[in-house]
């Protein structure tokens, strides 16, 4: 099999690390193995997105890589990831790598050839883009340190909320010990040295592979942002594969995880905590109502007035996020709000906003 059909099936392998809210295969002109668009700050990077090896000794139900799922197995060397990856970028198809990898012979030696690929990509190739490298659950210090030398970005995914929940998932992975401790190491290996991996970790969830509430997931997150510094987290809607335990498991829709992504951004980004997020009585969220608005609903800081509000309290009023709250911070200073129109020059989303606040103590509108 030529090198390209090798990767087709590599790339597809990869499909279970795809996050539905923010990959997107690239467009169909492209007809190439790999090449996934990226959000970050709304802007869409293209990324060359591979497995090493869908071999993989774990049994991750939910996973088409699972070790029992029967299907074509193989792998490339770091040499010949490395040759195919710098065929895209040279030829401006993509703008940097997103590596991973089935766990095919021993956690150790997968991490080896994790590293052995982005070794040959800097240090032979002299590239100098984007790299964000998947750190296998269960990986040594030492092949961490040496992974985050040579990346920009790195990831562990947890899959799962709960030690539990990934119990159900998998008998072959430890949530504690492969997974949290690892994602402590490498936010003890960051504050020690800024330059290993500059763009921080990120990690990833699995969302209705089993029945973990919205609430649970959200206490892993607000549980984890508090203590490491966890970049941001994506949410992977569970999607059925034939061959594994959970083919017939229903597929989770995502409007749960675009829900999931709204109210996980209060916890990351507007220091909400978890109990001011508004759950029903099932600790799911709601799937039709915006997350932020359910929980200005039960606050009783509103309407606050935007010529003196804390920035903490601005950030928690719909239609204000973080930059026209700073904004709105810095122009005050200068000169006091009159009226609506002027919030709206500055971005904040005024229908939204205006039951919740005052301007000079005029009150916008009526609660509804
Ligand atoms: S470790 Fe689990 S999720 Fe990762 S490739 Fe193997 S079976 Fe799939």
């Amino acid at each position: 099999m030529t090198i390209l059909g090798k990767m087709q099936i590599l790339a597809d392998s990869a499909q279970f690390d795809l996050c539905d809210y923010v990959n997107k295969q690239k467009n169909s002109e492209v007809n190439l193995p790999g090449i996934y668009n990226a959000s970050s700050n709304g802007c869409e990077i293209p990324l060359f997105k591979t497995l090493m090896t869908n071999k993989c000794k774990n049994d991750c139900k939910y996973c088409i890589n699972e070790c029992k799922r029967n299907f074509t197995r193989m792998e490339l060397s770091p040499r010949e990831i490395a040759k195919v990856f710098l065929n895209y970028y040279d030829s401006n198809l993509v703008n940097g790598l997103f590596l991973s990898s089935g766990v095919g012979n021993t956690i150790d030696q997968t991490m080896e050839n994790l590293i052995e690929t982005i070794r040959i990509l800097r240090k032979e190739y002299g590239y100098q883009d984007y790299i964000h490298l998947k750190i296998i659950p269960g990986a040594s210090k030492d092949s961490i340190k040496r992974a985050m030398s040579l990346s920009d970005r790195i990831s562990m995914n947890i899959e799962a909320a709960t030690k539990d929940g990934l119990y159900e998932l998998s008998s072959t992975k430890d949530y504690n010990k492969d997974i949290l401790k690892r994602i402590k190491w490498i936010n003890d290996l960051s504050k020690r040295d800024s330059s290993l991996a500059p763009s921080g970790q990120t990690t990833q969830l699995v969302i209705g592979a089993n029945d973990e509430t919205d609430e649970e997931i959200l206490k892993r997150m607000e549980s984890l942002y508090n203590k490491f510094d966890l970049r941001r987290t994506y949410f992977s809607a569970f999607t059925p594969v034939e061959g594994t335990e959970l083919e017939n498991r229903i597929g989770e829709s995502t409007e749960r995880t675009a829900q999931l992504y709204h109210a996980d951004a209060l916890l990351s980004e507007y220091n909400f905590k978890k109990n001011e997020i508004v759950f029903n009585e099932n600790g799911q969220l709601s799937l039709s109502e915006d997350p932020k608005i359910l929980a200005a609903q039960e606050m009783n800081i509103f309407p606050v007035e935007i010529n003196s509000a804390p920035y903490i309290e601005l950030i928690r009023v719909p239609g204000i996020g973080t930059k026209s709250a700073k904004k709105i911070i810095n122009i005050r200073k200068k000169m006091p709000f009159k009226k609506l129109s002027d919030l709206k020059k500055i971005g904040v989303v005024t229908k939204r906003a205006e039951p919740y606040i005052k301007i000079e103590g005029k009150y916008q509108t009526t609660f509804q």
